[in-house]
């Protein structure tokens, strides 16, 4: 017998919440086809009477083939789509495929209004790419093979990188010891370097206060590093980051720009971290957090002049 070759898998932190990795029940599967009963056809089980005689058997053929998308697997899409929630079903649904699971993926996709972005090998059959981009999937043709296209996918619908501002900490120790602890994401502090107090007590583990907070960003103007926080990040943090304020400023700005999102200064550092480490993050899933929008709005007409 072939020897399989096992492949690197991050699988164990794939596992997202509408994955129940139980095994199902009857009872699920009758739930699954009153599921599947209203969205597609029964499909025709039909005596083939060339092969009958052929092989000496009555031989019947269970015609899955019939289904949109030409191929059973349109169920399993489906199921997994009409099942989900609101809040799963929003950031979009990103899969790996050869071919006629990327389908089902896109058909159930367009069925309910949901994007979905399907990675398959570059050698992928024309006919199954254009299907998938027909019923308006995004299909990212990978160098190599199906496993390598289903390890990036895996990447992609991981969070690699979680940025957040830093005042006391309280909430960069959020993500840390969550987010952090749980996943293999990278969660990354920002804090000004013109209030860069719990940055000196997370690199040095001093709790002493800090002569200099001069920032004008309010919400992360602290000078006296907070024991609790502290302790969480110098265990959890992975990066903590110092930018300047022009670059919380430039952050306001540009999120108004391209997201039209106000956000007050401190809430900018997400973003001026994220540029800081802009080479190291390309092609990456990065989240930002949005810590507030609190802004004066003079300020606010000032920087997005
Ligand atoms: C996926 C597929 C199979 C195999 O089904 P599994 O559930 O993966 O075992 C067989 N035939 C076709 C046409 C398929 O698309």
């Amino acid at each position: 017998m072939a020897q399989y070759e096992p492949v690197e898998s991050p699988d164990a932190s794939t596992l997202f919440p509408y994955h129940d990795p139980t095994p199902p029940t009857l009872a699920d599967v009758y739930a699954a086809r009153r599921t599947i009963n209203g969205l597609l056809p029964e499909t025709p089980l039909v005596r083939a009477d060339g092969l009958s005689a052929a092989l000496d058997a009555e031989v019947y053929l269970k015609r899955e083939d019939t289904l949109p998308t030409g191929a059973f697997k349109v169920r399993g899409g489906l199921a997994l789509v009409a099942g989900l929630e609101d809040r799963f079903r929003d950031p979009g649904l990103i899969a790996a495929s050869t071919g006629n699971h990327g389908g089902s993926v896109a058909y159930a996709a367009d069925r309910f209004d949901v994007p979905a972005t399907i990675v398959v090998p570059e050698d992928t059959t024309a006919a199954k790419v254009d299907r998938m981009e027909r019923l308006g999937a995004t299909v990212e043709l990978h160098r190599g093979t199906y496993d390598q296209a289903r390890e990036r996918a895996e990447a992609r619908a991981r969070v690699e990188y979680l940025f957040c501002p830093v005042g006391g900490g309280s909430s960069a120790a959020g993500y840390a010891m969550t987010v952090g602890r749980l996943t293999d994401a990278t969660v990354v502090g920002v804090q000004s370097e013109r209030a860069p107090a719990v940055h000196r007590a997370w690199a040095d583990g001093t709790l002493e206060p800090h002569d200099r907070v001069e920032t004008f960003a309010e919400g992360i103007a602290t000078r006296v590093p907070f024991a609790l926080p502290v302790e969480v990040l110098r265990a959890d943090l992975d990066e903590f980051l110092l930018v300047t304020d022009d670059a919380l400023r430039r952050g306001v700005k540009t999120m108004f720009e391209r997201e039209r999102i106000v956000l007050e200064g401190a809430c900018a550092a997400s973003l001026a971290g994220a540029r800081a480490m802009a080479d190291e993050i390309a092609g990456s899933t990065v989240v930002l957090q949005v810590s507030g929008r609190n802004v004066d709005p003079d300020l606010f007409r000032e920087l997005t002049e």
